[in-house]
């Protein structure tokens, strides 16, 4: 009963409204555990679906509520179309995942079903716009990795439908002298977990760790948040906490072996860059640093508390509300004329909404 998490919520922050936030839910949740028949499935249901799973309310509560953890096991609990839709697409669809982004962004509003529009409009997102046009360039390589071997998670949205994220990514470690290890990584399992798929996504997990295990267990490098918050939540299937520990050390950012490595700007740079800072992400932020000395006085924005709005399986079961928090955060970045983040879902979700004139993309597009 703290309150520490209601001035976290991006949901509290755009709607005033705190029925929907994580004290709500956690004493919601306690009370259908002393006695289910307190409500309805059908609201039990709806009431899942009310959360993004930013885990910002998880990372300041001092008792420990994990409150998107209760909403996921609400959601197992209580499946519906928007799961099993949401499921199929992160499981069995990825092969489909570019040609549905560019059909998706080919159907007129009015043609498409009522139903399946926030699906579409997330579909659309997916593959960006027509790309940033690079104007950083990395001019000195740190040493400090080189010779180094590490494991690189590419994650769905690069290894389906953005391989020029991952050309820029494998560029760049290959100046850095790091040798990349080969390992076919499965899926993080992260947005599976959080719509209510422990037993798939734990399968996902499994497969995940013994890659890792068999390459010697170096570092696994990675350039979306959403990714490392999705493995960094493996503790359950590794062996005893020496492991734990190894795994967690092993988790590195691609913008943090970054840091050491000097970039030259070139004279097509855009006065106003923005930064959207993922609701996953750690106090220590890699990617705002990374950016913030490439990119010095460019970089004029930056999100704190705002969520995109992508929100996973919510994004399709409440649009309106997701869009009321995506408000809010292209608020946050009035002035800039192009926003970078560091997450695929948030680069998805801003693609999909900007006001126009506006460019979106990851910051790997900015590297030539
Ligand atoms: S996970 Fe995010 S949206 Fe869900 S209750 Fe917590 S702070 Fe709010
Ligand atoms: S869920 Fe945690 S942060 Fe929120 S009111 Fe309860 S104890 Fe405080």
């Amino acid at each position: 009963m703290c309150g520490k998490c209601i001035s976290v919520c991006p949901l509290i922050n755009a709607t005033n409204r705190e029925e929907l936030g994580p004290r709500a839910k956690a004493d919601l949740c306690r009370l259908l555990e002393d006695d289910e028949s307190l409500l309805a499935g059908e609201d039990v249901a709806k009431l899942a679906g009310l959360c993004l799973g930013c885990h910002r309310c998880k990372s300041v509560c001092s008792q420990g509520v994990d409150v998107p953890g209760l909403v996921a096991t609400l959601r197992a609990a209580h499946p519906d179309f928007k799961g099993w839709l949401w499921k199929t697409w992160l499981t069995n669809a990825k092969q489909l995942w570019s040609a549905s982004s560019t059909a998706a962004k080919l159907i007129p509003k009015q043609f498409q079903p009522e139903k399946l529009g926030p699906f579409l409009k997330m579909l659309a997102g997916l593959k960006g716009g027509p790309g940033l046009e690079p104007f950083l360039t990395a001019e000195t390589f740190s040493d400090t990795y080189r010779g180094e071997k590490m494991l690189l998670f590419a994650g769905c949205t690069a290894t389906h439908v953005q391989g020029r994220w991952l050309m820029t990514a494998l560029r760049l470690l290959d100046g850095l002298g790091v040798e990349v290890l080969p390992g076919k990584f499965q899926c993080c399992g992260g947005g599976l977990k959080s719509a209510g798929f422990a037993d798939e996504a734990g399968q996902l997990a499994q497969e995940n760790i013994d890659v890792w295990r068999e390459a010697g267990r170096p570092k696994i490098v990675t350039f979306c948040e959403s990714c490392l918050s999705g493995l960094s939540g493996y503790e359950a299937f590794l062996d005893d906490l020496k492991e734990i520990e190894l795994w967690k050390n092993s988790l590195t950012p691609l913008s943090n072996l970054l840091q050491n490595t000097s970039f030259m700007v070139s004279d097509n740079v855009p006065e106003n860059i923005g930064y959207h800072r993922p609701c996953h992400v750690d106090e220590v932020d890699s990617d705002y640093v990374f950016l913030k000395n490439a990119l010095g006085e460019h970089l004029t924005v930056a999100t704190e508390k705002e969520c995109c709005g992508f929100g996973g399986v919510m994004r399709l079961g409440a649009p309106g509300l997701a869009d009321e928090v995506n408000l809010q955060c292209w608020d946050a970045l009035s002035g800039a004329d192009m926003v970078v983040s560091g997450c695929s879902a948030c680069v998805a979700q801003l693609s999909s909404t900007h006001p126009e004139g506006r460019q979106v993309g990851h910051w790997l597009e900015l590297i030539l």
